[in-house]
């Protein structure tokens, strides 16, 4: 799997689940963000300008850790003093203050993101074969496997069980749309951010960790190809390659121009360079944007990009950066801050929602089928066992 279209497709999961040009009038959304800062760039599809799409992402999510930490520590701007959960520690000793500021971190952490993901099931096949867990009887149908392992061994099962188990929690009017908005952008937003500085440090088994996450939130968003994809990276890194294999493809995802610690780009393509160069040419694709299709205008992007650059160096012309400085990132950070604050967002309200968003699910893992998933799982080991990986 591709690191540089791993990233995009991120966005693409956010923009479903987060984007709505009918929620401008949603304080707190990414479109209301964007007109808010003018993001004209920024459009229904993330694709369209990734740097824009990206840049708007990193903006909300920065905007909301902070307004968030501001109603943590009971502030009432970033200049005020915290007058709730005050550090009380002797002022000077670093590490009892960084201890003390990593709990307050976590318990922010366990409040506003969604780290939970739905389990596998404990009953149901447990392997392609089908094969009874408990003696080992060989079943053509999964349906009769379980019905065996129920009915013989008294192995509960969904499907047999006379008392379910109720799942579902959840009371209508208890909940706060609003609020479970703020937990999905915390949550996608800062695995993100993680991800893009696994990127950057080169570390290969945080982009695996991180992905594992990811494989469900493509699977939830209908995101074939990528669900896929990184199910087969996990897979190849776990158990179909050897230690040696395994350890290179783990830490070979990157490369460092600078050598520096965090100066790392994905491999495929340097995303930093090349992404003009290839968005131009992936334009002439609009409309047919297939997986081979990018893998071809990526190979070809970098040639033509190298020939550019070269020409460039030879008739010495400056490139200018076309990036925004940090101040201006900084001023539209706390833009949107002021803006958040004034909505109460952190506050649990319960029966509110965003008026394009009226009945958004707190965690929409809880909503994959996930004996669907398991199946798929199997089904895609089975495919990947017919391939030759080295
Ligand atoms: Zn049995």
């Amino acid at each position: 799997m591709e690191e540089f279209h791993n990233q995009g497709e991120l966005l693409k999961v956010i923009w479903k689940l987060l984007y709505s040009t009918s929620s401008a009038r949603d304080q707190g959304t990414l479109y209301a963000a964007r007109n808010t800062l003018n993001a004209r760039n920024v459009t229904q599809d993330p694709a369209d300008d990734y740097y824009a799409a990206s840049d708007l992402v990193e903006k909300v999510a920065t905007a909301y850790i902070i307004t968030g930490g501001l109603t943590h520590f009971g502030m009432e701007s970033i200049d005020s003093i915290p007058c709730k959960h005050v550090y009380d520690g002797e002022v000077g000793n670093t590490n009892d203050m960084q201890e003390y500021i990593f709990d307050q971190a976590r318990s922010f952490v366990k409040t506003f993101t969604l780290p939970e993901v739905p389990k596998l099931p404990e009953y149901g096949p447990n392997c392609n074969t089908y094969n009874c867990r408990y003696c080992g009887k060989k079943y053509k149908q999964p349906h009769s496997l379980r019905k065996h392992e129920f009915s013989i061994h008294g192995h509960y099962d969904l499907l047999f069980a006379k008392e379910k188990v109720s799942s579902s929690k959840d009371n209508e009017n208890e909940s706060d749309g609003v609020s479970a908005y703020i937990k999905l952008v915390l949550t996608l937003g800062l695995l993100r951010m993680d991800r893009n500085d696994a990127i950057h440090m080169g570390d290969g088994s945080r982009m695996l960790r991180i992905d594992q996450f990811l494989v469900l939130y493509y699977k939830y968003c209908h995101c074939t190809k990528y669900a896929f994809g990184t199910l087969e990276t996990i897979a190849q890194t776990e158990v179909l390659l050897t230690e040696r294999q395994a350890h290179r493809l783990i830490w070979n995802r990157t490369v460092n121009h600078r050598g520096d610690v965090n100066t790392n780009h994905p491999n495929d393509l340097d995303v930093e360079h090349c992404n003009k160069v290839f968005k131009d040419f992936a334009h002439s694709y609009r409309g047919v944007f297939t997986e081979k299709v990018v893998a071809r205008v990526s190979k070809s992007a970098m040639k033509v990009h190298e020939i550019i650059k070269q020409f460039d160096k030879v008739c010495n012309v400056r490139v200018p950066s076309g990036r925004h400085k940090t101040c201006d990132k900084e001023i539209d950070i706390i833009t949107l801050v002021r803006q958040f604050q004034a909505c109460n967002l952190f506050d649990f309200i319960p029966g509110r929602s965003h008026y394009a968003y009226p009945n958004i699910k707190e965690n929409p893992l809880t909503e994959l089928d996930i004996e669907f998933v398991r199946d798929w799982i199997a089904a895609s080991l089975k495919k990947f066992q017919n391939k030759h990986f080295c």
